[in-house]
């Protein structure tokens, strides 16, 4: 970094975030769980500390090499609105003045404005007067001109608690609640395009999630579990480490198949899935369950079925995706990153499990009376009892260059400066 050769800096990242709302002992819940979110993006990528200062975080310690690939994983840490890799210098106007200059010495500066903010009243300058002296030093240096409406270049500056921070780039976060401040939820886990966004927007306001994935092998092949599989990996680039369940459903599904009328039977395996997600969901003590239903999308998808469907539980079933188009799912689904696996093929059309006809309009009374010659409750038992738990990391979770793993539990806090 050019920066390097100025006066006492040392490479630092600064990230910000929304505070609106957040007050008291949900602030604080708030900030410890980002900064645990942000350590956990950071794994692998040098002596990182993360620390609180002021409505913002301070991560020092990443190796300058390293900051690219730093900003792209806390560009997936949600809760965060903006990334700026920079220097640190003393709070001085000359020693900001002189980082200003060394980090746009060198490179091509048509035009350029000085963003100055301080997070002290008590700091002898005001943000004009630091933006001034800044931008008059980086004028003499590289003669280019100031465009304070529409610059190439934004030259960032902060003082904050008897620091200083200098950068020229700002990346934006992804915004929505740090993943563990809105509570644990069991997602219905197809390894389909819609079930993975819906975990998303979960994730995305702050729920934890865990992932439920139903197969039916050997009647159908082993690509939906590996795609299952691959899809959680890409959420835990956004979640951190996820729990992946992986269910047999064929024992239920026949008894489903020789049992109930023909027409029920997709309803009665939706069913029986969230009386295994509910399961999962006791034994972990989540909170909600979730599916990628969209309201219409197909047959099973009316608002009697979804009814129907969801009265096989007590517990909450969230449907974060019931007012999304099809194509608006699937544009999201390419900017989240599951889209390309999402649409590999896969053989779930078995002949013998999908019924020729499904009913629309369902009503709870009959898919009551569709489940009269069945034990569902012993069924769902059964059925859970040969779930397969596993924990699927991100795909850089390993990734450290020959040095020993670092234990799976993150390290405490520092405690805010
Ligand atoms: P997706 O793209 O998520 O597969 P879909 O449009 O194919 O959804 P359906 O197949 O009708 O819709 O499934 C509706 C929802 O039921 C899914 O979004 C998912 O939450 C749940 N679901 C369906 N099949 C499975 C499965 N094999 N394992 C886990 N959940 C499932
Ligand atoms: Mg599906």
């Amino acid at each position: 970094m050019a920066a390097d050769r100025a006066h006492h800096v040392a490479p630092i990242l600064v990230l910000h975030y929304h505070e609106v709302g957040l007050k008291g002992k949900n602030r604080a819940f708030f900030e410890r769980t980002l900064v645990r979110n942000v350590n956990r993006a950071l794994r692998g990528l040098g002596p990182a500390t993360t620390r609180r200062l002021r409505g913002r975080l301070l991560v020092e310690g990443v190796p300058a090499s390293a900051l690219p690939q730093a900003v792209e994983r806390l560009q997936k840490v949600f809760g965060l609105a903006t990334i700026s890799p920079g220097v640190e210098v003393p709070p001085t106007l000359d020693d900001m003045a002189r980082a200003a200059v060394a980090l746009v010495e060198g490179e091509p500066l048509p035009s350029f404005a000085v963003r100055a903010r301080r997070a002290e009243k008590h700091y002898p300058f005001t943000s004009q007067e630091i933006g001034r002296v800044v931008g008059a030093a980086v004028v003499q240096a590289t003669g280019a001109p100031v465009n304070l409406r529409r610059p190439h270049v934004e030259i960032f500056v902060e003082v904050a608690n008897e620091r200083a921070f200098v950068s020229t780039s700002r990346f934006r976060g992804p915004g929505g609640l740090p993943v563990g401040t809105g509570g644990l939820g069991v997602v219905l886990f197809s390894a389909g395009i819609d079930s993975p966004v819906a975990a998303w927007r979960m994730m995305k306001r702050g729920m934890e999630v865990i992932l439920v994935h139903f197969h039916s092998q050997p009647f159908a092949d082993r690509a939906s579990e590996e795609k299952a599989r691959r899809l959680a990996a890409i959420l835990a680039e956004w979640h951190g480490p996820v729990e992946l369940v992986i269910v047999p459903l064929i024992d239920a599904q026949q008894a489903i198949i020789a049992y109930a009328p023909e027409r029920y039977r997709t309803l009665l395996y939706r069913r029986m899935m969230l009386r295994v997600a509910e399961r999962v969901a006791r034994e972990r003590r989540a909170h909600a369950l979730i599916t990628g239903d969209s309201l219409g999308q197909v047959a099973s998808q009316t608002v009697e079925n979804m009814t129907a469907v969801t009265e096989a539980t007590s517990m909450l079933v969230l449907r974060p995706l019931v007012g999304y188009d099809k194509s608006e799912i699937i544009a999201e689904a390419q900017r989240i990153g599951t889209y390309d696996v999402s649409i590999l093929p896969q053989d779930d059309a078995c002949t013998l499990l999908d019924p020729r006809r499904v009913e629309t309009r369902a009503t709870v009374e009959a898919v009551r009376r569709a489940e009269a010659g069945l034990d569902v409750e012993a069924l769902a038992d059964a059925t859970f009892a040969q779930a397969h738990w596993e924990r699927i990391p991100p795909p850089w979770w390993h990734d450290h260059a020959g040095r020993p793993q670092e234990p799976e539990e993150e390290a405490p806090c520092p405690p805010p400066l």
